[in-house]
């Protein structure tokens, strides 16, 4: 029996036996006892399954990533302590210095400046591709050293939708696995392992914990790269691990688990960016009602957007739910039930005009944050892109009089009026 989103949002993860608590306990503890050393020896020699230290493993962790793990329909999970970790796991666990990745531009800025100046300066190269380029350009951006394609489902902050089955059959064409962020669709609106991707990454700060409760991140494998196929390209999954007893992933663990097993014993045990057994059960409080909450976010968002086109002092709409909108076929496909509360818009007037606006707003609060329950905006030409003039921010993609609004949980009537009386006030 398989089981829908909605049972998987409440229930999967975690089963408890008879007389167990029916919550997912806090597991509040940095480690764990054992009788023996010979018993522990076993652990460290990863023959035989528990805890010893929550900085590589935690049980209230390991439920909370079961869980996200069954709703992306992958073969394993881990927690990390946040979105920015997660993408740069999926990353490091399969190349290293002199390697080289493929990347969609269009992703979240905090990621592209992870791959384009840190990662880089860990010796990995990143080319960046259009999510709209053709087969051939992308083909074309691919080299023998290269070791992962990545790309997000709905792009922060903007709101591409990326192809999942092309980009999935271009980087199999060549021999490595697609991660995507799937942090904006959520596996409610979206699975990319069901359109061919291998990897799926996420910060759970946004919809998964979904009350801007607790930074958070998770990494899903699907189970089905095949790394022995291209064993040469992948030697930390296909060859023995001398730093850690010399075990070979793929041997031991197959390919359901080689993937995360290494990221848990090898990248968690040396960067430790664990997320706390805490902002797990928080995240897990955000998961039980996921699905109850993407299709209001998705509600207000289409209300939001199409109330929007509609205004004489707007200039332009983005949200892929509303028809015209260079991403709406794709995202007929991809997203057929909806695609996030996110709407970016342009306000008649530019930058002044933009940011008298959100000084108008009731309702919707100024954050950096998305994603939230309650409504939040953001004025990036004055906040996170400051530093950039009108000429670089178009280069960016981000125009001067870009609003991002991100519709929470609330009335849609009540947001619309909030938003039409700041732009009265214009
Ligand atoms: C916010 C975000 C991240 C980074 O996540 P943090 O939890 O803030 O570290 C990565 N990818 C996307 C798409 C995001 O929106």
């Amino acid at each position: 029996m398989s089981n829908g989103i909605g049972t998987k949002c409440v229930q999967a993860g975690y089963t408890p036996g008879n007389g167990e608590p029916r919550q997912i306990p806090i597991v509040q503890s940095t480690t764990f006892k054992y009788d023996s050393s010979a018993h522990m020896g076993k652990l460290f020699d990863l023959e035989d399954n528990g805890y010893f230290y929550t900085r590589l493993q935690n049980p209230t962790n390991d439920y909370v990533a079961a869980k996200i793990a069954a709703l992306e329909g992958g073969t394993a999970g881990m927690l990390t302590s946040s979105g920015q970790a997660a993408n740069f796991y999926s990353i490091f666990n399969i190349a290293s210095c002199g390697d080289h990745v493929v990347a969609s531009s269009a992703i979240y800025g905090g990621t592209y400046n992870l791959f384009a100046v840190t990662m880089k300066r860990m010796g990995i190269d990143f080319t960046f591709v259009s999510p709209d380029c053709t087969d051939e350009e992308l083909d074309a951006a691919f080299k023998p050293n290269t070791k992962a394609l990545f790309g997000e489902t709905i792009a922060n902050p903007a709101l591409t939708v990326l192809d999942i089955e092309r980009f999935a059959q271009a980087a199999h064409r060549h021999g490595v696995p697609l991660v995507v962020d799937n942090t904006f669709a959520t596996p409610v609106n979206c699975r990319p392992f069901e359109w061919g991707a291998d990897i799926v990454t996420h910060s759970t700060t946004k919809y998964m914990d979904g009350h801007g409760a607790g930074v958070g991140g998770c990494i899903v494998d699907s189970g089905k790269f095949d790394w022995n196929k291209y064993a040469d390209k992948f030697p930390g999954l296909t060859t023995p691990d001398e730093s850690y007893h010399g075990v070979t992933y793929t041997e031991r663990f197959g390919l359901e688990g080689a993937f995360i097993t290494k990221a848990t014993a090898q990248l968690m045990r040396d960067f430790g960016s664990i997320q706390s057994p805490q902002n797990a059960f928080i995240l897990n409080l955000g998961l039980e009602s996921l699905h109850v909450r993407m299709r209001r976010h998705c509600e207000n968002g289409q209300a939001v957007a199409e109330f929007l086109s509609k205004h004489p002092k707007i200039n332009w709409v983005r949200y892929c739910g509303l028809p015209g909108d260079p991403y709406y076929e794709v995202a007929q496909k991809y997203l057929p039930n909806g695609s996030c509360g996110v709407v970016s818009f342009g306000v008649k007037g530019g930058r002044a005009a933009a940011e008298a606006f959100m000084g108008h707003l009731k309702i919707a609060a100024i954050e950096t944050h998305v994603a939230d329950a309650r409504t939040c905006c953001l004025h990036p030409a004055s906040s996170t892109h400051r530093q950039m003039n009108d000429q670089e921010l178009e280069a960016a993609g981000v125009s001067p009089d870009l609003v991002r609004y991100s519709c929470g949980l609330e009335d849609s009537a009540d947001l619309i009026a909030d938003i039409s009386q700041a732009l009265d006030m214009i």
